[in-house]
């Protein structure tokens, strides 16, 4: 077997390395063996990548285990629904000064991909091991939402809690008259004499709450604050934990006072975070480019940055996949000090290898996905129109990867992920999960580059015009 370039280590008088197997790659140690479990042979232990030789491995090699990074200048959060993508992810972090967040899965791509916290921390451990990547990485527990949810995450060693508040976020405050506000509204005395018919100055730019500005402000979000607060008492406070509080996955967009007025709530109430999510105007939807006015968006990510700055955190942007057109202006106006989160794209790119390589699997899977669309809705907002979507009928093998290139049917791909991985058939066996995992081994130098140049163009357009 093959010993991976990168993955000798020393532990004590030990030789720690990783070799590629046909099936399953595997640790070898040889020299006393500092407690890895698997089969002698010829004088070599092989220890197979199981999750206690993962644990072991972050006991002996620090940089294998993930630690709070949230307090770097720049990071970049990619999950990794596949397990597989970590060490193409690699390379563009060795080209960027961005630290990454390797491990980031919600619960529910967890529930789609059949996976554990567990299994992802433990494929980023053996992949930073093989490619020894020293820089330090995070695992984001993405968008939990209840105590339960975070103490998994935090008990699988977890550095990051990514506190999801829309159960609490009231929606329907936005469509209200100003009358149903005035009567939805409790009067708080406090609270008023702090914000209501105040202007703060943030930089160079004014952030105003009119009264009914302020009463929304309260209505909307005061829920979700305590449910802020709670967690963060009950859960986070006094841990080495990055923070991040998410407030995108609501239906209307933050306004830059709301942003003030939660970012200010949090400090006050006493709540220490390295990150706040607002849902910035237009869409941000999976796996395509931002759709909006950018001038608008440039015009709010301004003070949306400046009150990051003011209060001392980082702003964090979701769904960052595939975002070209406001990379350079989030780069810009937060001079290079932002969070970006992206999750499916490397799917995606996986997905665009097995067109490449495996035609006739591919028209399978794209077969099946047309007709699981519809179910898969219930998990993603998309506006994806499957009538724009060439018939597979009509398209040669070589013209098969082009599908990447057109948005509805990167939405299709994208957002059917769970449905594919975990489909059956009448025997109980997967159609599709067992030959697409064999297909990506076999071609995981094809897709490393693929990941390279697409995640790469992330960086390289978030970083175009930060100031110097
Ligand atoms: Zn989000």
């Amino acid at each position: 077997m093959e010993t991976y370039p990168k993955s000798t280590h020393r532990a004590g008088a030990a030789t720690v390395s990783m070799l590629r197997g046909t099936d399953a790659d595997v640790l070898s140690v040889v020299g006393p063996n500092p407690g890895f479990t698997g089969e002698e042979k010829d004088g070599v232990l092989l220890a197979p990548l199981t999750h206690e030789n993962a644990a072991l491995l972050r006991k002996l090699f620090p940089f294998t285990a993930p630690r709070p990074i949230l307090e770097s200048i720049r990071t970049v959060g990619v999950g990794d629904r596949l397990g597989i993508a970590t060490p193409g992810h690699l390379r563009v972090f060795e080209a960027y000064d961005a630290v990454p967040v390797l491990a980031q899965q919600s619960i529910r791509e967890l529930n789609l991909t059949g996976r554990t916290y567990a299994d992802v921390l433990d494929c980023v451990t053996f992949a930073v091991f093989r490619e020894d990547f020293q820089k330090g990485f995070g695992a984001d527990g993405d968008h939990l939402k209840t105590d339960e949810e975070v103490e998994y995450a935090l008990s699988n060693g977890y550095t990051m809690i990514t506190l999801d508040c829309s159960e609490q976020i009231r929606n329907d405050v936005t469509g209200m008259t100003n009358e149903q506000v005035d009567a939805a509204y409790a009067s708080d005395g406090d609270l008023e004499a702090l914000y209501c018919n105040k202007t703060f100055a943030v930089e160079d730019q004014a952030v105003t709450f009119g009264e009914q500005e302020f009463r929304r402000a309260c209505l909307i979000y005061s829920a979700a604050l305590d449910h802020a607060v709670h967690i963060y008492e009950t859960h986070i406070k006094g841990k080495p934990v990055d923070f991040e509080i998410s407030i995108d996955e609501t239906m209307t967009p933050t306004t830059p006072a709301q942003h003030y007025f939660v970012a200010s709530e949090l400090i006050r109430r006493g709540v220490r975070f390295a990150t706040v999510a607002p849902r910035f105007c237009g869409e941000f939807q999976k796996g395509i480019d931002y759709i909006g006015d950018l001038r608008q968006f440039e015009a709010e990510m301004r003070v949306h940055a400046a009150i990051a700055r003011k209060f001392g955190y980082k702003l964090s942007i979701h769904s960052g996949s595939d975002k070209f057109s406001v990379f350079p202006i989030i780069g810009r106006l937060t001079r290079g000090n932002f969070h970006v989160k992206t999750a499916g794209t490397n799917w995606l790119e996986a997905m665009r290898v097995i067109a490449m390589v495996a035609p006739s699997l591919y028209r399978e899977v794209h077969a099946f996905a047309l007709t699981v669309f519809h179910e898969a809705t219930k998990y993603y907002h998309v506006t994806t129109d499957l009538n724009k979507i060439p018939g597979l009928q009509t398209l040669t093998d070589a013209q098969l990867p082009g599908l990447f290139e057109q948005n509805d049917a990167r939405q299709l791909i994208h957002i059917t992920y769970g449905l594919i991985l975990n489909a059956k058939d009448a025997n109980g066996a997967y159609r599709f999960r067992d030959r697409l995992y064999r297909c990506w081994r076999e071609n995981d130098a094809l897709y490393y580059d693929r990941l390279e140049a697409h995640i790469g163009r992330h960086l390289a357009q978030l970083y175009s015009e930060i100031p110097k």
